[in-house]
């Protein structure tokens, strides 16, 4: 493992009202808006969010490749907010790989170890180490051309892995593979961090990817961070209308707070019936909730109990393999996605145009802040 540095309770990266604004055609696009996050030793940190929300412009101010306009970066307590990049203890992978196409494999890996002037024998075994690691042993001698996308990949990531860096920062790293490889390689870099411990600080705009890699999320919309947390937690409980509909479906209902009793309210969906969720409204206020596809049942006839239920149409069914997504019109004219499992014992399939109902238990509807 990889400690040195590290002082206990200290984050690994700690951003402190970082904020960037570039001068572009005689304005300022402010790119990053007043960001604070502690990334800890060791973890596999994700910025996620759609394109131009300012994730690269965070990564490269860790990396020092761009300065803050304003606020402190600091690596393991140090600040190093005017320092150079290759005085910082990171290194960066992007995804194009910025390999150098005429050296070959061993070369590239060995770049960096050459320039320090390190000892041959040192440079062969960190060399021989950087690409047992990501599994590329035997092709030293080849060069990146003659390598699959996924190989140069791992070739970039020996290269930015053999000094051992205390966090490697990587950019879209899997962006220019196919999505069987880069699920394979999401898999593989998940391993890589484990077996060497570094802290993993990772850009992408994709959501399933940051939910199966990470150990915690920083969702970033317009130059902030509009929440933070493991993925379960974002997923489960997003806190904004923007995070339920970035990550996954939202399933966005309308209405306003009826009454309600401890954490529990009824809330009134004008045209569609009365739901009850978990809100902390006053009663009269105005809620969106959100309901995840996979919390709702759907069935032919009305359910009994205390979950909340709602009666709609069935507008879309897609069939995906092992579970088929449906689209239901509830009588507001809004609609939801309940995702089935095909399971050998589920319920008989619901078809377009039938009338259903779906419910929930209340605790699984989140009245979002306005
Ligand atoms: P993407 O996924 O598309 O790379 P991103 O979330 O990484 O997006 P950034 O690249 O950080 O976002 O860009 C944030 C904002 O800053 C955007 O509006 C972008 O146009 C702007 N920006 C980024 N770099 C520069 C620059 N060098 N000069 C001027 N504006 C820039």
């Amino acid at each position: 493992r990889h400690d040195a540095g590290a002082r206990a309770g200290t984050p690994a990266i700690s951003l402190e009202q970082i904020s960037k604004a570039y001068r572009s055609g005689g304005e300022d696009v402010q790119a990053v808006r007043g960001i604070d996050l502690r990334i800890e030793q060791g973890e596999f940190f994700s910025l996620l969010g759609p394109s131009g929300c300012g994730k690269t412009t965070t990564m490269r101010m860790v990396a020092g490749f761009e300065s803050p306009t304003s606020g402190t970066v600091r690596l393991h307590g140090d600040d190093v907010t005017g320092v150079a990049p290759h005085r910082r203890d990171v290194n960066m992978v992007f995804q194009s790989y910025a390999l150098f196409p005429h050296m070959t494999v061993f070369d590239n890996v060995a770049f960096g170890l050459r320039r320090k002037r390190e000892a041959s024998g040192e440079i062969r075994r960190k060399v021989a180490e950087a690409l047992e690691l990501v599994e590329l042993n035997g092709r030293e001698r080849t060069k990146p051309g003659r390598l699959s996308g996924g190989q140069q990949q791992r070739v970039a990531l020996a290269r930015a892995l053999v000094n051992r860096p205390s966090a490697l920062l990587l950019d879209e790293p899997l962006g220019a593979l196919d999505l069987k490889l880069r699920q394979a390689m999401q898999m593989e870099l998940k391993r890589i961090q484990r077996d060497v411990g570094i802290t993993f600080v990772y850009v992408t705009h994709d959501q399933g990817e940051a939910l199966t890699m990470s150990d915690r999320i920083a969702v970033m919309n317009g130059g902030r961070v509009e929440q933070l947390g493991t993925p379960a937690e974002v997923y489960e409980r997003p806190a904004t209308r923007f995070t339920a509909g970035f990550i996954g479906t939202s399933n966005l209902l309308s209405g306003t707070v009826a009454g309600r009793s401890g954490e529990v309210a009824t809330v009134r969906i004008e045209g569609a019936g009365e739901v009850r969720a978990s809100c902390d409204a006053p009663a009269g206020a105005r809620v969106d909730l959100t309901v995840r596809p996979e919390k709702i049942a759907m069935e032919a006839e009305e359910p009994a109990g205390d979950r909340a239920r709602l009666a709609g149409t069935v507008t879309e069914v897609v069939y995906l393999g092992s579970a088929t997504h449906y689209t239901v019109r509830l009588g507001d004219g809004s609609e939801v996605v309940v995702f089935r499992q095909n399971a050998s014992d589920a319920a008989s399939a619901a078809e377009r145009g039938e009338t259903v109902w779906v419910s929930w238990r209340p605790e699984h509807a989140y009245a979002l802040p306005g």
